[in-house]
């Protein structure tokens, strides 16, 4: 054990001595010229002259050591069905999908699009593309036509691969039509659609396009597909941020740098060692899918367990079931996933038997301390929240237990992460503030890490407009949230800078009243906006969602409910901060990663146009509080 404060100096002070050591976890097929290039900023070219491939270091090489060790553990409660898979089995796999791939006409550099439910063929898809250079591009299985069409025509694919259905709640959702659909809509056609065919649904197929997997998979049964070397800067695959302040952006990742930068966070954050199982509840259609469903835990040599399903179907003990038959030493969750399951009996929790889990982490949103109180005593294991985005691909905030044990404290993700230099700035002056408790825009000095964003695919403008600012010098990196840092170097994060409210001239930050709102023992969850007001300039206004809605039945029910939620505010933030009204509903409006849609709450209730709804996942909600708010 090191010393965390020394580590992450060196990582920041010697950054290329640093990087150029983590480098040696993974294996190289031509060892880099240079750690960082930062000629150009804000372009950092991370392992230059370096040569590697992502499939390789996942898959292949652990064939000599680990061939017949669990690689893929696929559970569906959806379809009822477990499949487990080998690194030699999962490297046939692999194989067998890259062949197919390269017999469609996929080569080095080209898109391939996957449109795929929770199933073991997306992670051979995904890993097939890194085997041969071509780009994945995952879109959310289950997105409607209108935003498949955009992402389509973003990347261009020359062949998407996807699926006849999958399945929610026991609902099938087929996926062809709408696959369909998106492709007429679209200007960009790919050359082959590559269909899993499950079972679920019949579909129908376009002649000399539709391709069936299941006799490709034949034909290729043993046809080998070499891993291609690729530069440590070639692009591995872009991917769209959740969308939750605005149109979703393009991320474009590297191979070199990111596999570097997995290879070390399962060994320092996420205390995975070769021969566990790791568990992520994500889906592949969101960077915790990417880099700690696949990516990750297969770099590292472990068994990653891939899950279709709800985590309370059929109970609320599935997930812990899970845990206790594969012996899940690392598991990985969202806050919005932890509050559904508080919804349900704890009991569920204490069913299995968890002494093989070391922690479970946390990502995603801000994590109430209500909500990690709650699963922290249910579970008895610790909870470790960490900070990051899409665009970084792994932790910016965290706790780094693999380099120094060190506490979690209640609503703080914790310190800047190795590799990351840090900094809270001054809102209006853009000044580096170094005091302790002011708050500030959390902002990271240039380069960025490896493992993060290259650029907006297509868009370096975009990439250097939107991220970052320019001071003589240097160039500093904009995550677009606000945080604090204690005198102990933990982090807070206060919201996005977007989601500030200004009532009669003072700024309040929403997510306070939102953990203020929360703290009330009846409310699940719980949105705050601020809403255009002609005396105050602004008001808040709360939406939530209760444990036991039948309160909120009756007028009286929720008018009682209101006046106890207004009390607590008042006493716990002021008067100031309590909200214009407090209205019960049964769901609220999110992202398909689970993110709430804030913007889209707020243009709603300032009877505006809620602007890009492509990744909402249930537009009834909005239509609840579009409903509540209708004048008259
Ligand atoms: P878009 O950028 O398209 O608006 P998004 O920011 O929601 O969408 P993601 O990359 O999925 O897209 O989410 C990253 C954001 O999630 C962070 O910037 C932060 O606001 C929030 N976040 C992530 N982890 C945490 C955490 N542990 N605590 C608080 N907030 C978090
Ligand atoms: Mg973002």
């Amino acid at each position: 054990m090191t010393d965390f404060a020394q580590f992450y100096r060196r990582s920041i002070d010697q950054r290329d001595a640093f990087w150029a050591e983590q480098a040696e976890l993974i294996d190289w097929h031509e060892r880099p010229r240079q750690i960082c290039d930062y000629s150009h900023p804000p372009f950092a070219r991370w392992f230059a002259g370096g040569t590697t491939n992502l499939c390789h270091n996942a898959v292949d090489r652990h064939l000599a050591t680990r061939p017949d060790q669990n690689a893929l553990i696929f559970v569906s409660t959806e379809v009822n069905e477990e499949r487990v898979y080998s690194f030699r089995e999962l490297h046939a796999e692999v194989q067998r999908m890259a062949a197919t791939l390269k017999s469609l006409g996929v080569g080095k550099g080209d898109r391939v699009l996957v449109y795929m439910p929770m199933i073991p063929e997306a992670a051979f898809a995904m890993l097939a593309c890194t085997r041969i250079g071509a780009l994945h591009s995952v879109v959310f299985g289950g997105f409607a036509s209108v935003s498949l069409a955009s992402r389509i025509d973003d990347a261009e694919p020359v062949v998407i691969v996807s699926a006849d259905a999958g399945s929610r709640g026991g609902k099938v959702v087929a996926y062809k039509p709408l696959l369909d659909e998106a492709i007429k809509l679209a200007q960009c056609k790919p050359a082959k659609v590559l269909m899993v065919d499950r079972g679920l649904v019949a579909f129908s197929r376009v002649a000399g396009r539709d391709e069936d997997y299941a006799a490709w998979r034949e034909t290729h049964a043993s046809t080998p597909v070499p891993c291609e070397w690729v530069d440590a800067e070639h692009p591995s695959y872009t991917l769209y941020t959740s969308g939750t302040t605005g149109r979703p952006k393009g991320v474009q990742r590297d191979t070199g740098g990111y596999a570097v930068a997995l290879a070390a966070s399962m060994k320092l954050i996420f205390l995975g060692n070769p021969g566990e199982t790791y568990f992520s509840t994500s889906d592949i259609g969101w960077v915790v899918g990417h880099s700690y469903i696949i990516y990750g835990p297969l770099i590292n040599g472990m068994a990653t367990i891939m899950y279709e399903g709800l985590p309370i179907r059929p109970d609320a003990a599935i997930w812990w079931s899970l845990v206790e038959k594969y012996k899940v030493t690392s598991m990985f969750s969202a806050p919005t996933a932890i509050r559904v399951l508080k919804k349900q009996d704890p009991a569920a929790l204490k069913k299995h038997d968890l002494s093989s889990l070391r922690a479970l982490f946390l990502a995603g949103e801000p994590l109430d301390e209500p909500t990690a109180r709650w699963i922290a005593d249910a579970l008895g294991r610790p909870i470790i929240d960490n900070y990051w985005q899409t665009e970084t691909g792994w932790p910016i905030l965290g706790i780094c237990n693999g380099v120094e044990k060190a506490p979690s404290k209640f609503g703080s993700p914790g310190k800047a992460v190795y590799g990351y230099d840090v900094k809270l700035l001054d809102e209006h002056t853009g000044e580096e503030l170094t005091g302790h408790h002011q708050k500030g825009v959390v902002a990271i000095e240039g380069p960025l890490p490896p493992g993060c964003m290259q650029t907006v695919w297509r868009d370096d403008e975009r990439f250097v407009k939107t991220y970052w600012k320019t001071v003589p010098g240097r160039t500093i990196y904009n995550t677009f949230d606000w945080g604090i840092r204690d005198e102990d170097g933990y982090y807070f994060i206060l919201g996005r800078t977007d989601d500030v409210i200004n009532v009669a001239g003072h700024r309040l930050g929403t997510r306070e009243i939102e953990e203020s709102i929360s703290s009330h023992p009846g409310v699940a969850e719980v949105a705050v906006v601020g809403v255009a007001d002609a005396l105050k300039g602004q008001v808040a206004m709360a939406f939530a969602v209760l444990k036991d809605p039948s309160r909120a039945a009756t007028a009286q029910g929720a008018r009682g409910l209101e006046g106890e939620i207004m009390k607590i505010v008042d006493e716990q933030l002021g008067a100031l901060a309590r909200p214009s009204r407090v209205r019960f509903v049964s769901a609220l409006p999110k992202t398909r990663s689970g993110k709430m849609l804030r913007r889209a709450i707020q243009a709603v209730c300032e009877q505006r146009d809620p602007g890009d709804l492509t990744t909402i996942e249930d537009p009834t909600a909005l239509q609840q509080i579009r409903d509540l708010v209708a004048p008259g």
